[in-house]
């Protein structure tokens, strides 16, 4: 690690933390969190924004998890006891070492349109709503900086006068926050172009604070800017980031629609590779999908497959050639003034808002997110439709990815019937040889194969050494918890512990 000490917390003593050696603790306890001090810690935060009434509680714990009818069944109940609501560092340093000093477990949360229950405490506690925590601090030279409470939609609103955007927005970007984006999410609007957050150079820095009596702030940057990403707030709670933008375009939206599933995936494909023809977002959406978006309907005719295409404008005649090459016809085209007059957006209809508008529609439906092999991603999708059949509608976005492939990615819908066809759809998509982002699970490393980062569960030891963050979802800290206790041993313990 090459973190470096910022500065100390509330102007505590100026201990210098050494995150490339951290002390091996001798045990971790697992959380033992008693809300009999509730009243002790409301002292604490006189002064504070604070929420304590039932109803505001149960509702800001809960994100889009009901997406998922696993999910929203697993995630009934669960909720905080309190939500703070700071708008300073100084407050955010009051209520870390407030919850430290009392053990009480403390979930962040942006704008709460995380889909896997991210910001739903499990074990109770504090939490932490970072939306008032939300300046714009700097923009120069392609690199911008903000708190981590901004929405997205705020930060581009500040960059884009000084010729920047966002490399990525997810189609929630008008309430989501970075720091929600930079915790839970994956990319959105622009992966087309820059892959996912995680591909190196798109996230250059970030302020992290520790959760501790005496908290300190520390930056971390480059690899170690990435150690606290999609972890769901677990390892680290993140107070500014700063990340490289692209420059800002007068985007055109469009609807193209097809006759043929084969003819659209393939002008959605050599639309998305055309390196001529600056895009924002190229989302494929095969009949029926197109019937769910019913704002649309004029433009949709029944049973066509269709193509979101947002490209620059300038870029016009080359994607109006691609589209009739490939026997498409444009059937929604506005201009960014028309966008931007109209507040009506074609990223709204994008990504998992896709999904939004078909469960308007038809609330049986779930949906599933998959990753294809870039050498052969076409021939993945088509196999699969032959295997499924009309059981899965099929909903791809196209992407880089962090290694800079062209490739596409899928959030496909399909009715749900019980967990077990779930579960097998998804086996059929892996026996595919398409990966598998699970959004059916709550913890960390369930929707990721399973796989444990040690450098994630060594990050929280040195963050958030009393394990406060976000409880029981990162299944690599529980685990190392029941390693600890099974090493009998001083020196077995002392094996066990520096791999972390
Ligand atoms: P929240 O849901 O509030 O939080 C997300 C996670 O981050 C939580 O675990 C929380 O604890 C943690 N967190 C929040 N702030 C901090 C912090 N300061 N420090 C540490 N951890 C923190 N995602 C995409 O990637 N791309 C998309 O295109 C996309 N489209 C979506 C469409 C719909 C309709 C919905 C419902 C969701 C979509 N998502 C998408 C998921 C989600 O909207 C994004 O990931 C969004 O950026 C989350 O931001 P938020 O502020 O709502 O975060």
């Amino acid at each position: 690690m090459t973190a470096s000490v910022v500065r100390p917390a509330a102007a505590v003593a100026a201990a210098v933390v050494d995150v490339a050696s951290p002390p091996v603790p001798e045990a971790i306890p697992p959380i033992a969190y008693d809300p009999a001090v509730l009243p002790v810690l409301l002292q604490a935060l006189d002064g504070i924004d604070v929420i304590t009434d039932l109803s505001r509680v149960e509702r800001l714990s809960r994100d889009f998890a009901w997406f998922s009818p696993v999910l929203k069944r697993e995630l009934e109940g669960k909720r905080a006891d309190v939500v703070v609501r700071p708008r300073t560092e100084e407050e955010i340093v009051r209520v870390v070492s407030a919850c430290a000093r009392l053990g009480v477990p403390l979930t962040p949360r942006g704008s709460g349109t995380g889909n896997y229950g991210q910001c739903t405490p499990i074990h109770g506690g504090v939490l932490l709503d970072l939306s008032g925590y939300n300046q714009f601090m700097w923009c120069r030279h392609g690199v911008g900086r903000a708190q981590a409470g901004i929405r997205l939609a705020d930060f581009d609103t500040q960059a884009r006068p000084k010729g920047w955007e966002l490399r990525w927005l997810p189609s929630t970007f008008r309430s989501a926050t970075l720091g929600g984006l930079y915790g839970g999410g994956f990319g959105g609007l622009g992966s087309i172009n820059y892959g996912p957050l995680a591909a190196p150079g798109n996230v250059l820095g970030l302020k992290a604070i520790t959760i501790e009596a005496e908290p300190k702030l520390i930056e971390l940057r480059g690899a170690d800017a990435l150690l606290l990403h999609h972890v769901y707030g677990t390892n680290g709670l993140v107070l500014e980031l700063e990340v490289a933008l692209a420059p800002a375009h007068d985007w055109l939206e469009t609807l193209v629609v097809f006759d043929h599933f084969d003819h659209a995936l393939n002008a959605a494909d050599s639309i998305a590779r055309a390196p001529g023809i600056e895009k924002k977002g190229v989302t494929f959406l095969a009949a029926p999908v197109p019937a769910y978006l019913t704002a649309l309907a004029e433009y949709l005719p029944s049973g066509c497959h269709a193509l979101i295409c947002i490209v620059a404008e300038h870029s016009e005649d080359g994607f109006k050639q691609l589209v009739s090459e490939a026997g498409g016809r444009i059937s929604y085209r506005r201009t960014a003034e028309e966008v931007a007059s109209s507040k009506r957006t074609l990223m709204e209809f994008a990504w998992n808002h896709t999904t939004l508008h078909a469960l308007k529609v038809d609330p049986g439906l779930t949906y599933i997110q998959t990753g294809f092999d870039p050498t052969c991603h076409l021939a993945q999708v088509r196999a699969l439709r032959e295997a499924l059949g009309d059981e899965m509608l099929v909903h791809l976005e196209f992407i880089r990815t962090k290694e800079g492939a062209h490739n596409c990615s899928g959030l496909q819908m399909l009715h749900y019937s019980t967990d077990e066809r779930l579960a097998q759809i998804m086996q059929i998509h892996r026996d595919h040889g398409v990966m598998i982002a699970n959004p059916h699970v709550w913890r960390v490393e369930d929707g990721k194969q399973g796989r444990i980062n040690r450098e994630v569960v060594a990050t929280k030891a040195r963050l958030d050494p009393q394990g406060l963050l976000n409880p029981g979802k990162l299944r690599g800290w529980d685990e190392r918890v029941a390693l600890l206790a099974a090493a009998a041993t001083a020196e077995e313990k002392q094996a066990t512990l520096p791999r972390f």
